[in-house]
């Protein structure tokens, strides 16, 4: 093929080699390399790198999106001061993402307003910009829609798209119906993961109290196992975020 300096030409070629970035921004650079005086090769590496860089930003936007991760529950909106020394150590290495490759969990356990929802989207949305594939949801959401697929016969189609997911937080699984169905599908959902994806979970009630969604002690045992059995725990502690919001407000306006 003959090279065309016509520039419509040009762009035809870097669209067939999607290479959007290029398109947008050959020619702003080309000035640029003008009149720094840059060579060929840095010309090509600076919009080579502008394109790696809008592709990271395009897959960070499209994984946030499929991820239904609250935008606003980030590490930036979080007040790291209130975790104990322990839990901030966990939380900036979990950040990394190495768990994953390992296929191990996260619980994060606490009382109500603890910050326990935040922090793991936060950790989801950290994991996110290094290009893990994260799915936020409330466990008993996930829980209706695995009972509805496994009424409609596709339980497995259903889980192998959940299987897309480097890791998926179940948010807190204490809150699921208490009926034997529910906690059917809930376990197949963890025995299919365990040891090959990950799972995040948050929850208010401890193992001691994980009966109540388990119901019987073989279930509950064996649940606890294969969540429990590679994985960083995670104790929130301290006083309710959402009280101690509440009281400085009051505080203020008496
Ligand atoms: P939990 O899931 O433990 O019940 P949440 O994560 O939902 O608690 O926190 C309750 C509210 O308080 C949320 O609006 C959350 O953003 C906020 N919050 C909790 N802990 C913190 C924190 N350490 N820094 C900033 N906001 C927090
Ligand atoms: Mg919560």
């Amino acid at each position: 093929m003959r090279h065309n300096a016509n520039g419509d030409g040009l762009e035809v070629l870097l669209r067939a080699l999607k290479l959007p970035s290029f398109v947008a921004c050959h020619a702003g650079v080309a000035e640029q390399a003008e009149s720094q005086g840059w060579n060929f090769k840095q010309y090509l590496s600076h919009l080579a790198e502008q394109e790696l860089e809008e592709r990271k930003q395009r897959k960070i936007y499209r994984l946030t999106r499929l991820s239904k991760l609250p935008r606003e529950k980030i590490l930036a909106t979080f007040d790291m001061s209130r975790m104990s020394d322990k839990v901030r150590r966990r939380v900036s290495s979990l950040c990394e993402g190495d768990f994953i490759g390992r296929a191990e969990n996260i619980l994060a356990f606490g009382l109500p307003g603890r910050g326990k929802t935040h922090l793991i989207c936060a950790i989801g949305h950290e994991l996110i910009s290094r290009g893990y594939n994260i799915l936020f949801t409330p466990a008993y959401s996930l829980v209706q829609k695995l009972l509805i697929a496994k009424r409609d016969l596709c339980l497995d189609k259903e889980l192998r798209r959940l299987d897309r997911f480097d890791a998926v937080i179940l948010d807190d699984i204490g809150y699921i119906q208490q009926e034997r169905e529910e906690m059917e599908v809930l376990f197949t959902f963890l025995g299919e993961r365990y040891e090959r994806r990950s799972v995040m979970i948050t929850s208010n009630l401890v193992f001691s109290q994980w009966d109540k969604i388990f119901k019987d002690p073989m279930t509950t045992a064996a649940a606890i196992d294969r969540v429990v059995h590679h994985a960083t725990i995670l104790e929130l502690n301290g006083s309710s975020y959402r009280n101690d919001v509440a009281s400085k407000l009051i505080k203020v306006n008496s």
